[in-house]
């Protein structure tokens, strides 16, 4: 990933696709390296009632230690974020994703899984001990579990696999069930991204290609 112009962080949307993954990429490294440039903002808050213009759209887990903006260090108003535990993509998710693109002109939708997920270790679970969770929960490990499968076919540790796959997954079936996101991606416009949060770096992992390496 080419690096951006650097300090201090612009207000403005990135010129090009490379540039926005450029972005998040140095904002994760200003948070990992503990000197971040978004502080809040009353100015920039008033600022940004008059309307919104998010550059990309991240569908990450709802676990508390991967706060969205924190972790790529960007302010209010760059980032339109969808949480659901494992990053889980369904209906409601994805028309979360296309407001971000359709509306609001996102470039990037970035699926953002991360380490020690327990909602991929619930999926794991459910394969290898055929746990069953109470309620709605099981939806989750449903999600999960063609990824856990996947991970547990190939050498290396089935979590750790199983969270990289439920990534690639993700962004495989955003293209997969959304003609919206596949024109705008077909069109140049859109780029489709996966990457892992690393819970005890602090760094993000943007995987390569993500859409061509899911089988
Ligand atoms: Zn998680």
């Amino acid at each position: 990933v080419a690096s951006e112009t650097g300090e201090p962080m612009p207000f403005t949307r990135p010129a090009s696709l490379d540039a926005a993954l450029a972005r998040l990429a140095e904002g994760n490294r200003r948070f990992v390296e503990e000197r971040p440039q978004a502080p809040p903002s009353s100015a920039h808050r008033v600022e940004l009632a008059s309307g919104q213009s998010p550059f990309a759209v991240v569908l990450g887990c709802s676990d508390s230690r991967v706060p969205i903006e924190t972790i790529f260090d960007q302010h209010p108003g760059n980032l339109f974020v969808i949480r659901l535990a494992g990053n889980i993509v369904n209906d409601d998710g994805l028309a979360s994703i296309e407001y971000g693109i359709e509306v609001l002109r996102c470039m990037l939708v970035v699926v953002l899984g991360h380490s020690q997920c327990g909602a991929v270790r619930a999926a794991l679970e459910h394969v290898r001990a055929g746990t069953i969770f109470s309620g709605h929960i099981q939806r989750i490990a449903d999600a999960i579990t063609p990824s856990v499968r996947r991970a547990a076919a190939r050498d290396g540790d089935v979590w750790e696999g199983a969270v990289a796959e439920n990534v690639r997954a993700g962004a495989q079936a955003i293209l997969d069930r959304s003609a919206l996101v596949r024109a705008a991606a077909a069109q140049g416009s859109v780029r489709v991204a996966g990457a892992v949060y690393e819970l005890h770096t602090g760094e993000v992992r943007f995987l390569a290609d993500a859409r061509e390496s899911h089988e």
